[in-house]
C-alpha cells in the first residue's frame, strides 16, 4: 500500500455481488455528472493570459479526442472512431469560440465560466430542435464541452475510454454504451453506485471475467481518483483503504477460490452428465463476435442467446444486412455444428442507443415501453435487414431465431409474418437459406409465460428470460437498488410461472431454456432442471460452477428440491433450501 494511504480508515462498504473475484487496485473514479464551475473576476491586466489558457484548453481537448480516436479506430475499427469525427467538429465550430470570447471580453469573468454558459445555450437550443441529426449533436456538444471544462480546470479526464492503467471502476452507473468504451484489460473490477444482479453492466463485467460490486448506493462520493480498494465479487463487499491484515486475509481467500476455480476448470472438460446419468445442455449467452473464443474456452455447446442489439449499441447506428451476416456468420461458422440461437434487436429498455435516439421516444417507463419485438415490428425495414442477415447466415451451420419479449399469439404471428415476407424476398432472388430454421420466442413478459400452452404451438422452442419475468412478474426494476432485495428469483410466484411454462412447452414437445442471470447461478440450477428446464444458457465464466455441480448432484434429488419448493410459501425459506442443496454436494475448500 502506498505511504499516503497509511492512516486512511479502512472502510467496508457492503453492496450485491454481481461478478465474482477479487480484485485489489487504485480508483479511476468514472463521473458524468455536470462539472462544478467556480465563477469569479479576471483582472483586467490578466484578460490576455485567460484568453491564451481558453486557446490552450481547445488544443488539448483536439489532441484528447485525436488521441481516442486512433485508439478506437485500433481496437475496434475505424466506423466507431468515426463517431468521434462529430466531437472535433465541435472544436471547430468558430460561433462557439467567438461568443465565449465576447462573453469573458463583456463580464470580465473566468472563461470557464464564459464557455460554460455559452455551450449550455447552444446544448439547451440544439436539445430542442425538432430535427433528429441536429438534437443528436446536443450529446456530441455535452461531451465536449465537458472535456474542455476539464481541461480548463484541470481535472483528469474521466471518460472510461482514458482508462489506460490497470483501475477499479467506479461509476455512478455503467450504462451498455459505456462498457462498450471500457478496455477490458484494463479494468480489474467494476463498482456502482446503482444497479442490482441483472442490469446490463453487471452482464457485461461478467463477460469481461472481472468482479463486480453493484448497488453501492453513493460510493462515487466516499472515494476520490487514486484511492485503493479491494472489492470482492464473491460476497459484494467493496474496502475502501484496506489494511494489512484485511490484504492477507482476502490473500488466503483468494488463493483458496482460485484453487477451487483450478478444479471448476479441469472439471469442466467433462460432460455435463448428473450422478443419475442424465445430460444437461449448457450453452453461452454472447453479446459480441469475439466472444466465440470464450464460448470455446469454456467448453459450452454453442450459444443459447446471443444479444444482437450490442453489435447495434457497439457501432452506436443501425449495422447494415450484410454487416449483420458477415458478424453472425463468423460465429455460426465458428460453432457449426453446434447451435446458436440469435435473438433478434432488444434495444429500449436499459439500452438505450444514443445513434438512434431518433428512433425511440422520450418515455417516462423504458421498461414497459418501445423496446424489441414492439420497436421492430414499427420499423419493418430495420427489422428485415436484421432478420434477413439471419437467415442468409443459417446456411453456415446450425441457427436458432429467437425473438425477445413476445407478450402474446399475434405478437408472435406478426413477427412470423414479417419473418415469411423475407423468405419470400430471398427466395425472389435465390438466395438460400436453412428452411429447416428452428424459430423460438423468448418467456420474459408475464402475459406470454401464462399464455405459454397457446405460444408453445407456433413456436419451435422456449427460452425463458428470467432476468425480465421475474422483472415484470414482481413489478421489481431490476436495475433499481433501492428494491434489488424485493427481487426474488424464489418468489412463488416465480416458481409457479417457471413450472407452467415448461410443463406447457413439453405438452407440445418443444424444448425450454433458461437464458436469464438465474441459469448462471449455482443456487437455482437445481430448482431450474428440477422443474424440467432442458437447457441452461449463461455467460460462459459461469459455465464450470453450473457443469461442476450438475455433476454433483442426481437429477432425481432436485426434481425432489423443485416438489419441496413448490409447497413453501416463503421466498426465503425456499433460496435456504437451495442454498442447502448446493452446501451439502460442493465443497469449496
Ligand atoms: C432476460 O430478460 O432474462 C434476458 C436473458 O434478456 P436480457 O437480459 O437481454 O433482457
Ligand atoms: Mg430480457
Amino acid at each position: 500500500m502506498p505511504t499516503e494511504d497509511l492512516g486512511k480508515i479502512e472502510t467496508i462498504v457492503q453492496g450485491i455481488a454481481a461478478s465474482q473475484g477479487i480484485a485489489y487496485g487504485q480508483i479511476f473514479l468514472y463521473l458524468k455528472s455536470d462539472i462544478e464551475v467556480p465563477s469569479y473576476q479576471i483582472e483586467p491586466t490578466k484578460r490576455l493570459d485567460e484568453i491564451s489558457r481558453f486557446d490552450q484548453a481547445i488544443l488539448v481537448t483536439r489532441q484528447q479526442i485525436q488521441k481516442i480516436m486512433a485508439e478506437v479506430d485500433k481496437n475496434l475499427g475505424p466506423d466507431e472512431a468515426r463517431i468521434f469525427d462529430a466531437h472535433l467538429l465541435v472544436l471547430e465550430d468558430q460561433a462557439l469560440i467567438a461568443e465565449t470570447i465576447r462573453e469573458f471580453e463583456s463580464t470580465g469573468l473566468n472563461v470557464e465560466t464564459c464557455f460554460n454558459k455559452i455551450s449550455q445555450r447552444y446544448i439547451n437550443a440544439f436539445a430542442e430542435i425538432d430535427d433528429e441529426y441536429l438534437r443528436e449533436r446536443a450529446g456530441d456538444l455535452r461531451d465536449v464541452a465537458q472535456r474542455v471544462l476539464q481541461n480548463l480546470l484541470g481535472q483528469p479526464d474521466q471518460s472510461l475510454s482514458r482508462l489506460v492503467e490497470k483501475r477499479v471502476v467506479v461509476a455512478n452507473d455503467v450504462s451498455p454504451s459505456d462498457a462498450a468504451g471500457i478496455d477490458s484489460s484494463q479494468a480489474i473490477a467494476i463498482i456502482t453506485d446503482l444497479g442490482s444482479k441483472t442490469s446490463h453492466a453487471v452482464i457485461v463485467a461478467r463477460s469481461m471475467q472481472v468482479p463486480a460490486v453493484v448497488g453501492l448506493r453513493d460510493i462515487t462520493k466516499q472515494v476520490k481518483h487514486g484511492d485503493w480498494a479491494l472489492v470482492d465479487g464473491y460476497e459484494g463487499i467493496v474496502i475502501l483503504n484496506p489494511s494489512e491484515q484485511t490484504l492477507f486475509r482476502y490473500g488466503k481467500i483468494k488463493r483458496i477460490k482460485k484453487g477451487f476455480e483450478q478444479r471448476l476448470r479441469e472439471a469442466n472438460r467433462q460432460p455435463a452428465v448428473t450422478l443419475d446419468g442424465i445430460t444437461v445442455t449448457l450453452r453461452a449467452n454472447i453479446e459480441k463476435v469475439d466472444e466465440v473464443s470464450l464460448v470455446k474456452d469454456f467448453l459450452a455447446n454453442g450459444v443459447g442467446l446471443f444479444r444482437t442489439e450490442y453489435l447495434y449499441l457497439n457501432a452506436n447506428r443501425i449495422p447494415s444486412e450484410d454487416e449483420q451476416y458477415f458478424a453472425y456468420k463468423t460465429v455460426v461458422e465458428a460453432l457449426a455444428p453446434a447451435p446458436v440461437v440469435i435473438r433478434t434487436l432488444d434495444l429500449g429498455g436499459d439500452k438505450p442507443m444514443a445513434g438512434a435516439a431518433h428512433l425511440f421516444p422520450k418515455e417516462d417507463n423504458p421498461f414497459l415501453g418501445y423496446r424489441a419485438i414492439r420497436f421492430c415490428l414499427d420499423h419493418p425495414d430495420i427489422f428485415k435487414d436484421q432478420l434477413k442477415a439471419i437467415l442468409r447466415a443459417s446456411m453456415h451451420g446450425t441457427v436458432h431465431l429467437m425473438y425477445p419479449m413476445i407478450s402474446g399469439r399475434e405478437e408472435l404471428a406478426r413477427a412470423n409474418t414479417v419473418l415469411d415476407e423475407c423468405k419470400a424476398e430471398l427466395d425472389a432472388k435465390q438466395v438460400a437459406f436453412d428452411r429447416k430454421l428452428l424459430v423460438g420466442t423468448m418467456i420474459e413478459i408475464p402475459s406470454a409465460a401464462v399464455t405459454a400452452d397457446l405460444l408453445a404451438k407456433d413456436c419451435g422452442f422456449f427460452s425463458i428470460g428470467t432476468n425480465d419475468l421475474i422483472q415484470y412478474l414482481l413489478a421489481i426494476d431490476r436495475g433499481n437498488n433501492s428494491i434489488a432485495h424485493l427481487y426474488e428469483p424464489t418468489h412463488p410466484a416465480v416458481l409457479r410461472i417457471l413450472k407452467n411454462v415448461v410443463d406447457q412447452g413439453h405438452q407440445q414437445k418443444i424444448k425450454v431454456s433458461v437464458c436469464g442471470e438465474m441459469a448462471g447461478d449455482v443456487i437455482y440450477v437445481p430448482l431450474l432442471l428440477g422443474l424440467g428446464v432442458d437447457e441452461l444458457s449463461m455467460t460462459p465464466p459461469l459455465l464450470p460452477a453450473v457443469k461442476y455441480f450438475i455433476r454433483s448432484m442426481k437429477l432425481s434429488d432436485a426434481r425432489s428440491l423443485a416438489d419441496e419448493a413448490l409447497k413453501i410459501t416463503s421466498p426465503k425459506e425456499i433460496y435456504a433450501l437451495c442454498e442447502r442443496f448446493y452446501n451439502e454436494r460442493v465443497k469449496v475448500e
